[in-house]
């Protein structure tokens, strides 16, 4: 069956995958969807038998049917490597034998930047170059990213030296920890452009969408070849993936016999952007016996509020944690959430979304809310608890995890405490390698002295630990500082264009 792709504020738009992936948002504003969601439950006896690239080629096949087989094929084969990913299988499943029964953190961090966001952008330019052979027109694609740390180093390891792309990303100069600045300013390549921006997270994500709707640059761009596209997780390209790893998760509970193929598991993940979870969303759409959706916040939690009582009201305080690639308070994939629950009902959708954007709320009605309490559990953890998690899992369970990760298992402590229901597995979404965020693990640890050299806390935590840190990391002491510029809000088009080489 041909797979085509609706917006959100458009349910009468049509498109085909490269064309959506090669665009990243609609033009309108709204943001791209599968026309429907095809049934896995069936499959799912085949599927165990699969190994990880082989589950995720038969998986993307259903969403990308203007892709050949064999397209598809060499976008898994060249993304999900041995050598990328430490293994033949991307991501590893931990159990927690002390946090009660089959508890398990979903390792997502074994690929080149040690977050979860390689899962998805080792192979977004490679389906994107696919998408623009077939729709591109010969344009060079201009990848734009606004970043919270994690995404932007893994959008230009991705992204880096890929023949017919160019890669700028934007990060806010006072929101990323010192080992994500460290990553980005050092990234190598030809094609890549880094630069910090004034203010928060949300400052640099709403210039760059301001960028895109540009249509004067739009038009410049194209003068000279270029076209924008888009890797933060608004790009359905981003989303597909990490499908994937949900449908291998429980199939792996499966297979290790901690569930017969149908029985249940709980979902856990650490959210921002509600990109990660959205996808567990839809894997459960899919027919993945998924029963509770639990979704864990920060101290920014606009998230728990809204799932606790309909209402998204981002008019508060922005918080800087310890677990940086959460403080957000526009989560942007929540609106192809909303757009599923209100029965694709794109008109009431804009109307939230333009209440959003004028006046920083909305309120969803009775019936919305109420799906959404049906499926989720929303809950917060703020540092001090982020830490005592770090510390109880370390000495508990001999286990090492990053802060974002402690978040989620702090919150699902929270949902087993206060929920009625009877326990089952529960797949914790893990999303950063702990020596990403040294400092802070360190902190929880108990060190009482940290350095202001994110490579001296890294060896500190290594020698406290005895855990080896990822040689990746290690590596970015010696390399040289490429990217310096800080820039206002204002100047992002203009420096965009300074980037590419367009004179103004
Ligand atoms: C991006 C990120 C998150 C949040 O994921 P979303 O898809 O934006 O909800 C959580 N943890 C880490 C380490 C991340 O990099």
């Amino acid at each position: 069956m041909q797979m085509r792709y609706k917006s959100t504020r458009n349910s009468q738009l049509r498109l085909e995958a490269s064309q959506v992936i090669a665009q990243g948002i609609s033009e309108e504003g709204g943001l791209f969807v599968p026309e429907c969601f095809p049934d896995l439950s069936s499959e799912l006896p085949d599927l165990a038998k699969l190994d990880y690239p082989t589950l995720a080629k038969t998986v993307f096949s259903k969403f990308l049917t203007d892709f050949t087989e064999e397209e598809i094929s060499t976008c898994v084969d060249q993304a999900y490597t041995p050598e990328k990913f430490g293994g033949p299988c991307p991501v590893k499943l931990h159990a927690l034998p002390r946090m009660g029964e089959d508890k398990c953190l979903l390792e997502l961090w074994h690929g080149p930047t040690c977050a979860f966001k390689d899962m998805a952008l080792q192979i977004l330019p490679h389906f994107l170059t696919t998408a623009l052979k077939k729709v591109g027109r010969g344009k060079e694609a201009v990848i734009l990213t606004a970043t919270s740390g994690d995404t932007g180093k893994a959008a230009l390891a991705g992204f880096q030296d890929v023949p017919g792309t160019r890669i700028l990303v934007f990060y806010p100069r006072d929101g990323v920890s010192p080992m994500q600045k460290r990553q980005m300013v050092t990234q190598e390549g030809a094609n890549v452009s880094v630069c910090a921006i004034e203010g928060n997270f949300d400052d640099a994500q709403s210039s760059v969408k301001r960028i895109f709707t540009d249509s004067e640059l739009k038009q410049q761009l194209s003068e000279h070849g270029m076209l924008f596209s888009s890797a933060n997780s608004i790009n359905w390209g981003r989303l597909l993936p990490q499908i994937v790893y949900y449908v291998y998760a429980y199939l792996e509970l499966v297979r290790q016999g901690k569930r017969v193929l149908g029985e249940p598991m709980d979902v856990v993940v650490p959210t921002g952007n509600f990109g990660n979870i959205l996808a567990a969303y839809y894997a459960r759409k899919m027919g993945l016996p998924i029963r509770k959706l639990v979704c864990a916040s920060n101290a920014n939690k606009v998230l728990t509020d809204f799932i606790r009582t309909g209402t998204y009201d981002r008019r508060r305080e922005f918080h800087a944690t310890a677990s940086p690639s959460m403080d957000i308070l526009i989560s942007s994939n929540l609106e192809r959430l909303l757009y599923d629950l209100c029965g694709e009902d794109s008109e009431t959708l804009a109307g939230w979304m333009k209440d959003l954007a004028e006046t920083g709320v909305y309120s969803v009605g009775g019936t919305v809310r109420e799906k959404v309490q049906g499926l989720f559990y929303g809950g917060f953890c703020e540092d001090g608890a982020t830490f005592a998690t770090i510390r109880q899992l370390w000495e508990q369970e001999g286990y090492l995890c990053d802060t974002h990760t402690a978040v989620a298992v702090d919150v699902y402590r929270q949902y087993l405490a206060q929920s009625q229901e009877k326990m089952v597995p529960a797949v914790i979404a893990s999303t950063a390698n702990p020596y990403k965020f040294s400092a802070s693990v360190l902190r929880a640890l108990g060190a009482e002295q940290l350095s202001s050299d994110d490579f001296q806390n890294l060896a500190a935590l290594e020698t406290l630990t005895g855990i080896a840190s990822p040689a990746q990391l290690r590596a970015l002491q010696e390399k040289p500082e490429r990217f310096t510029q800080v820039i206002s809000r204002e100047n992002a088009a203009a420096y965009v264009l300074e980037a590419l080489g367009i004179p103004t």
